[in-house]
């Protein structure tokens, strides 16, 4: 048979591997690598992906293969480069590839229908003419929210946008647009088109910020793979860098993609690049409708729309002739995800930018000790910025020992001070000044656990192993793993003891805080406060407006915000994420310190930390007070090494999870058992843990087990693991096991 007639497949099935069709005389000719079509599979007919020709099945089978049915788009959805990131995708991670494929396109394309376009290439856009809200609006809650919306993303955004974010926002508009403070207007999507924006451009870059430009400019114009770490402290304006590349990438009629870690939370961002390149730049984020995901798509494939700016999944979008990635952010855990295909979107970043020759620039203030080995190892180049814009101070910091701090009278257990002297004179003299303060703890609720003053039993989910918070807005305990929240128990269950509340969560600071400093706004950012996009728009406007004089908040107070009037943040409790089970308990604590720290001083007054702990003397702790990441980095990486974790190690994670405590450890076992017989020779250095019970072994009453991997490099695993997958057929389905290739989490 003539092997440019059968075609190489993935069904959008879950199934495993690429299927070989039969391409039909009609069809022969109008096949391009990356189109949608229809095939039989099974009894039935699917949705497919040509992904080229296929050689013949040496065994001569080819004589039962079925036919190609029908192509479904003209041009392809799936670009060359795409297609390669898709396959290297379902390999590493080992999920189907048609899977990978119909979880990376949008809903509209992802099932067996002629493709549709979404609507032609106009877009409605709001533009704010002011730049703040007038005293008149105070009355009009919705048109303020609106309005502050668009402020808070650049001054102008999509009506789509705006009105996803705030429902009923496009009435509204209207009658801010009535009111002569908003303009409506539809802009023509194309290349090029700028419409005059770019007016925030600083005139000049700090001399390091230039220096790190021209590289990347250089890189950008050679137009080839490069990698770069791009190490810049907090209000470095690592932003400018990116976007001076960016411009660049433009110039040269090349595309660029943006990737975020969380766009709710950093709407500035967002706003900063709309601002500079208006029309040319596609949002992409989780909470998109599918009409609008189909015309990014179309879009960013055509090349009338060239950058990307979005979160992990926008790893997978087509940007037609890619020459720049950008992963901001690149240390944080939201780039992993943690169901289904799981995936680390920086990884895939610089695996695209491989496949599409474009330079690769991973931005943080705190690197991943993984992107720092492979700069250490000179894979990726290492750009820095030390100081901050304008030579503004690095905030400077200082520790509360917490042991100093506890009452003298061992017998008053539960008065341990939840704001020391130290830190109430901060804030009362930082609000004295005018100034606001942010106070950090990851740490949701009002008590994070019950305790029976009698017999020490703490109260637990029946569903989860883990402790019951206490809410006291809600006046009911919440399991933080399954949600289930029930009424406040009166005694201890075990012995009818009274309870303590213990633990101290973000509610029981904020309470504190009115209590202790009565003439402070107080207000509170974590997920039970803002409980909607709209709620969490608000607080962060009215927080910019400085309405709040202090924030109270979980990590989301720790992101990529720049509120110029915050001259203090406290940390409420450094030790909260150092007892972690994980191995990278200290790196997250060294991220989340530092990442806090940066937001005090971005405005002209200087800045001051003040880190309250029990551990003053913790790796993390010490060596974040003196801004020394380079002395972490070095003394964690070399006891990663001792211990062989990553970076020197590749791992995997087998996670197993059923109903029935007994079933699921004889499962684990059986794995074990399985996994054991089969090792590579042990100079592969491959190293199974476990079966072990997971850290936290139940959860929504299910029983929940692991095995680990671990290897020199994942070479070594991965024949491993494809055997593994081959044995999982064995297992009964009231076992859920899942492989997760290099997990992020123990
Ligand atoms: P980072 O991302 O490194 O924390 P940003 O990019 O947010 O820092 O920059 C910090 C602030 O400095 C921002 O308000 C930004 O607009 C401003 N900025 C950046 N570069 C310059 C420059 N060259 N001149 C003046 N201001 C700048
Ligand atoms: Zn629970």
């Amino acid at each position: 048979m003539n092997p440019s007639s059968l075609a190489s497949v993935a069904v959008g099935r879950p199934v495993r591997g690429e299927f070989t069709y039969v391409v039909p005389e009609a069809l022969s000719g109008r096949l391009t690598p990356g189109q949608r079509i229809l095939v039989p599979f099974g009894r039935s007919m699917t949705l497919g992906f040509f992904l080229g020709p296929a050689v013949p099945p040496a065994d001569g089978s080819s004589v039962k293969l079925k036919p190609i049915l029908k192509v479904l788009e003209d041009s392809p959805s799936l670009p060359a480069d795409l297609i390669a990131l898709l396959r290297f995708a379902a390999e590493h991670y080992r999920y189907p590839l048609g899977e990978v494929i119909r979880s990376a396109l949008p809903p509209g394309l992802s099932t067996a229908q002629d493709e549709k376009e979404a609507k032609p290439d106009v877009q409605e856009f709001a533009v704010a003419l002011v730049t703040e809200a007038p005293e008149a609006l105070r009355r009009a809650p919705a048109q303020s929210a609106a309005l502050a919306y668009l402020l808070a993303v650049g001054g102008r955004a999509p009506l789509e946008e705006v009105a996803h974010a705030i429902p009923g926002a496009r009435e509204t508009l209207k009658k801010l647009a009535a009111r002569g403070l908003v303009r409506l207007e539809e802009v023509v999507l194309a290349p090029g088109v700028r419409e005059g924006l770019g007016q925030n451009r600083p005139e000049r870059l700090t001399p390091e910020q230039g220096a790190a430009v021209e590289v990347l400019h250089t890189a950008v114009d050679a137009g080839g793979f490069q990698p770069f770490l791009l190490h810049g402290v907090t209000g470095s304006g690592k932003t400018e860098v990116y976007l001076r590349a960016v411009e660049r990438a433009l110039e040269r009629g090349r595309g660029s993609l943006v990737l975020v870690p969380e766009i709710a939370l950093t709407p500035q961002l967002v706003g900063r690049f709309r601002s500079r390149f208006g029309g040319d730049v596609a949002v992409l984020h989780s909470a998109l409708k599918d009409r609008e995901r189909l015309f990014h798509w179309q879009a960013l494939r055509k090349g009338t729309v060239r950058i990307a700016v979005g979160v992990r999944s926008a790893v997978f979008a087509p940007v037609a002739d890619l020459g720049l990635i950008v992963v901001d952010e690149e240390h944080d855990p939201s780039f992993k995800q943690e169901d289904k295909l799981r995936y680390q979107a920086r990884d895939l970043a610089v695996v695209r930018g491989k496949q599409a020759g474009a330079v690769v620039v991973l931005g943080s203030a705190t690197p991943s000790l993984e992107t720092l080995e492979n700069t250490r190892k000179g894979r990726y180049q290492k750009l820095e910025l030390k100081r901050r814009v304008d030579d503004r101070p690095m905030p400077t910091l200082q520790c509360v020992d917490l042991r100093q701090e506890r009452p003298k009278d061992p017998l008053v257990m539960q008065e341990a001070p939840i704001l020391s002297p130290p830190l109430l004179d901060a804030m009362a003299e930082t609000i004295g000044r005018g100034q606001q303060v942010i106070l950090f703890l990851n740490r949701r609720g009002h008590s994070t656990f019950l305790l029976c003053e009698v017999c020490g039993a703490s109260v637990k989910c029946g569903d989860c192993d883990v402790c019951l918070t206490y809410h006291r807005s809600q006046n009911r305990v919440v399991c933080h793993y399954c949600g289930e929240a029930h009424s406040v128990p009166e005694h201890c269950r075990e012995c009818t003891g009274p309870l303590l509340k213990m633990g101290v969560g973000t509610e029981r600071v904020e309470a504190e805080v009115a209590e202790r400093v009565p003439q402070a706004r107080v207000a509170r950012l974590d997920r039970d406060s803002a409980t909607s996009a709209e709620r969490l728009t608000e607080l962060l406007a009215s927080f910019a407006r400085r309405e709040i004089d202090v924030l109270v908040g979980t990590q989301m107070v720790a992101k990529g915000h720049d509120f110029p009037g915050v001259t203090l943040v406290c940390v409420v409790m450094a030790d909260t994420s150092l007892a972690i089970p994980d191995f990278r308990a200290s790196e997250r604590t060294f991220h989340l310190l530092t990442q806090v720290a940066g937001r005090a001083g971005r405005g002209k007054d200087p800045g001051r930390v003040l880190v309250q702990t029990y551990n003053p003397d913790a790796e993390p702790v010490r060596r974040m007070l003196v801004h020394d990441f380079d002395g972490f980095a070095e003394g964690e990486l070399a006891r990663r090494k001792a211990l062989s974790w990553p970076p020197y190690t590749r791992m995997a994670a087998v996670r197993l999870e059923g109903e029935s405590p007994e079933q699921t450890a004889s499962v684990a076992r059986f794995l074990g058992d399985y996994l054991g017989r089969h090792m590579p020779p042990s100079s592969w250095g491959v190293r199974l843990l476990g079966p072990a019970l997971a850290p936290i072994s139940r959860i929504r009453g299910k029983t929940r087990w692991q095995l680990l991997l671990k290897a020199p490099t994942h070479a070594a695993l991965a024949p491993l693991l494809a055997r593994l997958e081959a044995k999982l057929v064995d297992v009964p389905s009231a076992v859920r096991v899942t492989i997760d290739v290099d997990p992020a989490a123990m």
